[in-house]
Order: C-alpha cells, then sequence, then structure tokens
C-alpha cells in the first residue's frame, strides 16, 4: 500500500481520491501489497456513466491459473437499485467487489458500466465514479472536519456539516470539544468502529459518485449505531447503483435483489421474501445466521 501512495502523496486532488480510494479498497479488501498490474489500453477513454448500470457478463477468474474462483458470473445492478452478495466465507464475494474496482482483470466474460467494458476506460475516470465504504474507514491523523473533505477539499463547511448530518455523525462531532477541529487519528482521539464508519459514509456523500461498493461490517454493531448505521447507508445509497457485499445477512433484507455465491457461482437470486419462500441455500444461510446471532 505505502508502494502506492507515497509518490501520490504531493499531487493534486484527482490523486487524492485515487489514493483515498485505494486506501479504501485495500482496507475493505485486505490488500497488503500490490496485486498484479493492470494498466490503461493506450487507447482507454474516460468512463461516461449517464445511468450507472453495472454488469457483469459471465465473468471467470481466478488468483492462480489452477484454482479458478469464480466460474461464469453474471450479474446486473440496475441503475440506482441495490444488489447484495451473499455466501458462505471464502465463495469469491470479496473477489467481485475486486474486479468491479479493477483490481484485477477478468479472465473471461466482462465487467461494464453503462455499457463500457471497464478494460477500455481510464483507471483515473473509474475509480472517481466509484465510491467505496469499507468496514473500517481509514482515519488521517488530521482534524474530522478534513477527514470528511477527504477528496473534496473545496467543499465548504456548511457542505461538510450536511454531510455529516446525512451520516449521523455530526451530534456526535459537534459534542466534543473541539468539534470539526478535533484531532483524529492515531495520536488524535481514537474513534469506534461505527464513528469511523460513519465519517466514511460522510466522506463518500461529499465525493457523490454515482456507484457504491460497500463492505457490510462483519461483526454485530449495539443496535442503537447499528441503526443508524443503516440509515446513514440508506441515504448513501438513495439514487446510486449500489453493491453490497454482505458477510452478515441482517442488513440486506430491503436490497432489490440478493444473489448467493457459492463456489465461485451464482446458485439463487431474487428479493428476501421470494428466497425465503424457496427454502433452498439462502433460506438456510439466513436461518443458521439468525440461531447464531439468538445465540
Ligand atoms: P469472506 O466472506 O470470508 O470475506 P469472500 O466470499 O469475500 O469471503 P474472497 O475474499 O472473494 O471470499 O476469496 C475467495 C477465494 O479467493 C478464497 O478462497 C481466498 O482464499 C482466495 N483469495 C482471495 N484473495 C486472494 C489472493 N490475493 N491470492 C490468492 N487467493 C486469494
Amino acid at each position: 500500500m505505502i508502494q502506492i501512495t507515497m509518490p501520490l502523496n504531493f499531487l493534486g486532488t484527482v490523486y487524492r481520491e485515487i489514493r483515498q480510494a485505494l486506501i479504501d479498497m485495500a482496507q475493505m479488501f485486505g490488500l497488503l501489497s500490490q496485486p498484479a498490474e493492470v494498466r490503461d489500453r493506450p487507447d482507454a477513454k474516460p468512463l461516461h456513466v449517464p445511468h450507472g448500470v453495472v454488469e457483469f457478463r459471465n465473468v471467470t477468474f481466478g488468483y492462480e491459473p489452477e484454482r479458478p474462483i469464480l466460474k461464469g458470473i453474471s450479474l446486473t445492478v440496475p441503475a440506482g437499485g441495490t444488489l447484495a452478495l451473499v455466501g458462505p466465507s471464502g465463495a469469491g464475494k470479496s473477489t467481485v467487489g475486486r474486479l468491479l474496482f479493477r483490481f484485477y482483470d477478468v479472465q473471461g466474460g466482462s465487467v461494464r458500466i453503462d455499457g463500457q467494458d471497464i478494460r477500455d476506460v481510464t483507471q483515473d475516470s473509474l475509480h472517481a465514479q466509484i465510491g467505496v465504504v469499507p468496514q473500517d474507514t481509514v482515519l488521517f491523523n488530521d482534524t474530522i472536519r478534513y477527514n470528511i473533505a477527504y477528496g473534496r477539499p473545496d467543499a465548504d463547511i456548511t457542505q461538510i456539516e450536511d454531510a455529516a448530518r446525512a451520516a449521523r455523525i455530526h451530534d456526535f462531532i459537534v459534542s466534543l470539544p473541539q468539534g470539526y477541529d478535533t484531532q483524529v487519528g492515531e495520536r488524535g482521539l481514537k474513534l469506534s468502529g461505527g464513528e469511523k464508519q460513519r465519517v466514511g459514509i460522510a466522506r463518500t456523500l461529499l465525493k457523490d459518485p454515482p456507484i457504491l461498493l460497500l463492505d457490510e461490517a462483519t461483526s454485530a454493531l449495539d443496535t442503537e449505531t447499528e441503526q443508524d448505521i443503516q440509515t446513514a447507508l440508506r441515504r448513501l445509497g438513495a439514487g446510486r447503483t449500489t453493491l453490497v457485499i454482505a458477510h452478515r445477512l441482517s442488513t440486506i433484507a430491503d436490497a432489490d435483489e440478493i444473489a448467493v455465491l457459492e463456489d465461485g457461482r451464482i446458485v439463487e437470486r431474487g428479493s428476501h421474501a421470494a428466497l425465503l419462500a424457496r427454502q433452498g441455500r439462502y433460506a438456510a444461510l439466513w436461518y443458521r445466521q439468525d440461531a447464531e446471532e439468538a445465540a
């Protein structure tokens, strides 16, 4: 990660945005080193996103040639809609997110945004159109204001406060003696996981991308925090095409579509109600998790 970020430190706004997105992605997917090189084609064009339709067409992919991870995945997230990917640990859910961000290139099929193959567009333009909300937002050693405005240094305080309100973190911030000027990060105030996630949501609201990639928390937060975060995420997701990588099921019941990934294939898809009624793989995952959470 340091390899990716250090040389970009001094560059302008665009690079700050890309750097933030890369940090969020690295954080989200636990990538510690730079993956296999993905380069812009010489004739790469900027991505245009008039609608925000995200499509995986028969995608195959493996990190190592002898071990396929995705074995022919087709998915469409309609413009402004939400698709949640669920499935057992190791099924390949996070891999789908990595491919959308083009951390790796697919080996078969294609990933398209509004019809454009993402291998044909510049990575800068791709990363600028996708907001990533990881479970654990990276905070810089600076003020809360700076951390929210990161990637949008031109934002004024009213815009920053509006984003913080929508992300349900404003009241907490103004309760601190130094408010938006409070120093956070390693050397400042340590924020809880839920607070950091809301700072990340506020940051993404300011970035205002048409497409979102959300990594739902693996561990349960207390009910109040969880409700706050769900409210904030719903506001963030309104009108944006959203792909949710769901490690728990309780938070995605209202997604437009849920796809169950198992051993690199989509084995079921439909709404929460339809999938429960089907009494298949999703229902089994749901009841198992319900029992685990109750225990
Ligand atoms: P979880 O819910 O536990 O996060 P997941 O469904 O998101 O799991 P992925 O992270 O997509 O699963 O991983 C799918 C498979 O790919 C796993 O078997 C994992 O070990 C493997 N894998 C992930 N990243 C790499 C990598 N960089 N190199 C090699 N194999 C990898």
